[in-house]
This record gives structure tokens, C-alpha cells and sequence, in this order.
């Protein structure tokens, strides 16, 4: 009997699909035309303004779709499986990494610690209007002058009497200026600590950081704690020391490897469209064998990228996912989508660089996503150490 393989799709050549569930490919489709419906026609608009207005209707929305803490279990969130959540991560950045950092940053660092560390009673005061988008959330953790070593950090809570009083400043933090709540990280004298820090507490503000050429339909803020008390129970039970904060990055992080291949996506569905349609030489630039190459190589390394961002989750569903295999993933596919990007704006030519096409767009987005949680350095410094056993990062 012989079999008959399937034809041959060009937006998914390697037959990934297979590796979906219907319900993953439900989570996919829903995401995807939320996305195409209320991101992608105003995107352009938000970009050249620097603005994300309608921030809190669009995180409701978000909620509703069960995109906030998606993968987290109870306390109004989805409980979808980590293959779901990235693959809203990258349908929301293929529309823009400003939508899939505000949904990150929600669901895998302000809500991910309330959830793994913080108390019940914690958990119930803020996780269900988090998971709604009632509640906007940020996570404090650059300094200043502290950035890849945050261990090193200034901020500081000292106890007074049965308070807790911060003092610090923190900065490049998302959602802080719109946020009900900011998880703080701070120095005491038990080491590192995580701080629930509703953002109306006296002493507590908030700065919108502007001139920004990168993630500019996102809000990006300074935190200033100028002698903000807190009660006891504001403290995050659970967390002592940098590893607290950390593994929320590799939760979040995760989110970014199936994220940038969303951005790489876009990229290269419109570099292919405009290979077809623009002539030159009396032919479609498709034609040549250079924009071909180019093609062929960028889908090569999208689709690539695709499968190691699924392998990486069905590990994260098994529970066997190690963060030195989250950094291999943050590493490589950053740096391949932001390759993509760039060779897509070749394709495009002078059109390359409007905002008429998402290209240049993406690829300035993604300048900020190969720093933030963990620039390519340190995730080169991660994976050295763990191939060596040596400790290279100071
Ligand atoms: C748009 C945006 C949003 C952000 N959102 C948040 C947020 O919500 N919350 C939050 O806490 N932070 C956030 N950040 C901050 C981000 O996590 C930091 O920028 C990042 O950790 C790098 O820190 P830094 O910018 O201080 O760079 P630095 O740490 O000063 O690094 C500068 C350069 O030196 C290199 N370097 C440093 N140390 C070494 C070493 N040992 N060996 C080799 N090279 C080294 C780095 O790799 C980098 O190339 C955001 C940043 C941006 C741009």
C-alpha cells in the first residue's frame, strides 16, 4: 500500500502542527485572531505615539481570553499546559512584544511569586483579579546600578516594630506606572526578599520612563520606594535569596522562547509576501536566487526555533525542564529572531524601515527582549558554567 504524505505547507514546512492537540491549536486560534483584531490594526499607530492606551481594557480582555497566569492552577487562573501558554506567547508577539511583555510580566513575574511564594491569604487577595486583568501587576528587580547582578542590589527593607519600611528605587520595570500591585525585591537581613507592594501605599510612585526606540506599545516605569511601610504579612513567605526572583525569569523567560519566534514569525510572513510582489529586473525579487537563500535560511531557523520552544514546554508539562535549558532557548532564539527580522528589512528595502510593515517594528522590539531577563551574555555565562563547572561570571 503506498502512503501519500501530506502536501506541502509553507507556513509550517516541518508538519509542527502534528505535535498539537485540538485544544492547543483552540488556545493558538483564539489568541491568534484576538491578536489580529485588537492589536495588529493599531499597532503602528501605538509605536510611532510610544503609547499603550486602552492598557487596562486590553489586560480585562486578556483575562477573559484566560491569557494571564495561564499556565497557573486555581485563583481564577486557566490551568493550561505550558505548550499552551507559549503558544499564546507567540501569537501575542507576533503581533507585538509590547502585548507579550505586559502579559508576561503579569502572569510569569508578579503573579508567578504571589503564587509560588506567597501565602494563602496572599494568593486569594490578588491572584483572581490578576488572573481578570482587574489588577495590573509589575516586578521590581533592576536597580540603577544593578542589572545583570542583582544580588547586589540597594533596595532595602528594614523592620520597624512589626512594619516593614522599603527604601530604594528600582527601574526598566513594565506595567509599573499602570500597576495596582509591584512585587518588590529588596535586601533585609535575612537576605533577598519579596515585597506585595499595593502601589497606592504612601511613598510609593511610579515614573513612566519615555525615549525609548524599542518596545515603545509598552509601559515602561522607574519605581521610587521612599520609606514605603508595609505590614508584616507583606513579605513573600516562601522566597529567601536570589533564587526567589530567579525562577520567576525562567518562567517568564520560557515564555520569551516560543515569544520571539512569534516576532520572527511576522517577519518573515511579510518578507515572503513582498519577495512575491515586488519586481525588479522586470521579475519578482522572489526569483533570485539570493532573496531565495535568504528565504530559505529564515524559515529554517523559525521553524527550528518553533520545535525547540515545544520541546522545552512538553519538558516544563513533564516537570523535567532545568533553567540552563530555558537559557539555551532564550539564547537561541532571540538571537535567530532578531536575525530574522533584520534580514526581512533587507528584503523589504526602503519600505523596510516604515512602520506600513511590522519588520523594523519587530526587529527594534526585539533590541530589548535580547536584554531583558537575562541578556545574551549572561545566558552564554549560564550555559558555560554548565558545560565546564566553572564559574565564569565574575
Ligand atoms: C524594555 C525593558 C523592560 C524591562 N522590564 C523589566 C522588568 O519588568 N523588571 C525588571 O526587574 N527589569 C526589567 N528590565 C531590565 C532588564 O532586565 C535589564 O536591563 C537586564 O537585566 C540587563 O541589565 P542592565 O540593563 O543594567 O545591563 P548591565 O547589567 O549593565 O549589562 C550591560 C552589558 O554588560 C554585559 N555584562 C554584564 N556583566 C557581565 C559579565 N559578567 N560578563 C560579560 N558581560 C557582562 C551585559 O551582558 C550587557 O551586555 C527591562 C529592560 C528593558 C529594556
Amino acid at each position: 500500500m503506498s502512503v501519500k504524505s501530506p502536501p506541502f505547507d509553507p507556513a509550517d514546512p516541518l508538519g509542527l502542527d502534528d505535535l498539537l492537540e485540538p485544544e492547543d491549536l483552540a488556545v493558538r486560534d483564539t489568541v491568534r485572531t484576538w491578536a489580529g483584531d485588537r492589536v495588529l490594526p493599531y499597532v503602528a499607530d501605538w509605536y510611532e505615539k510610544g503609547e499603550l492606551p486602552g492598557i487596562r481594557e486590553l489586560a480585562r480582555e486578556l483575562g477573559a481570553l484566560g491569557a494571564l497566569g495561564m499556565p497557573l492552577g486555581g485563583y481564577g487562573c486557566a490551568g493550561a499546559s505550558a505548550v499552551q501558554y507559549g503558544l499564546a506567547c507567540l501569537e501575542l508577539e507576533a503581533a507585538d512584544s509590547g502585548i507579550r511583555s505586559l502579559v508576561s510580566v503579569q502572569g510569569s513575574l508578579a503573579m508567578y511569586a504571589i503564587h509560588r511564594f506567597g501565602s494563602e491569604e496572599q494568593k486569594r487577595q490578588w491572584l483572581p483579579e490578576m488572573a481578570a486583568g482587574e489588577v495590573i501587576g509589575c516586578f521590581g528587580l533592576t536597580e540603577p546600578d544593578h542589572g545583570s547582578d542583582p544580588a547586589a542590589m540597594r533596595t532595602h527593607a528594614k523592620r520597624d516594630g512589626g512594619d516593614w519600611v522599603l527604601d530604594g528605587r528600582k527601574t526598566w520595570i513594565t506595567n509599573g506606572s499602570v500597576a495596582g500591585v509591584a512585587v518588590v525585591w529588596a535586601q533585609t537581613d535575612d537576605g533577598i526578599r519579596g515585597f506585595v507592594v499595593p502601589t497606592g501605599s504612601a511613598g510609593f510612585s511610579a515614573p513612566e520612563i519615555r525615549h525609548k526606540w524599542s518596545l515603545r506599545a509598552s509601559v515602561t516605569s522607574e519605581l521610587v520606594l521612599d520609606g514605603v511601610r508595609l505590614p508584616a504579612d507583606a513579605v513573600l513567605p516562601g522566597a529567601t535569596g536570589l533564587r526567589g526572583p530567579l525562577s520567576c525569569l525562567t518562567h517568564a523567560r520560557y515564555g520569551i522562547v516560543w515569544g520571539a519566534m512569534g516576532a520572527a514569525r511576522a517577519c518573515f510572513e511579510s518578507a515572503v509576501g513582498y519577495a512575491k510582489s515586488r519586481e525588479q529586473f522586470g521579475r519578482p525579487i522572489g526569483g533570485f536566487q539570493l532573496t531565495q537563500a535568504k528565504l530559505a535560511d529564515m524559515a529554517v531557523e523559525l521553524h527550528k526555533g518553533i520545535l525547540l520552544a515545544h520541546h522545552l514546554g512538553r519538558r516544563m508539562d513533564a516537570g523535567r525542564l532545568r533553567p540552563e535549558q530555558v537559557s539555551f532557548g532564550k539564547l537561541n532564539n532571540v538571537r535567530e529572531a532578531i536575525d530574522i527580522c533584520r534580514t526581512a528589512r533587507t528584503i523589504l528595502g526602503a519600505n523596510g524601515i516604515s512602520l506600513e510593515y511590522p519588520v523594523m517594528r519587530h526587529a527594534t522590539n526585539l533590541e530589548s527582549v535580547l536584554t531583558y531577563e537575562g541578556t545574551v551574555e549572561m545566558h552564554q555565562l549560564v550555559l558555560g558554567k554548565a558545560l565546564t563547572g566553572i564559574d565564569a561570571f565574575r
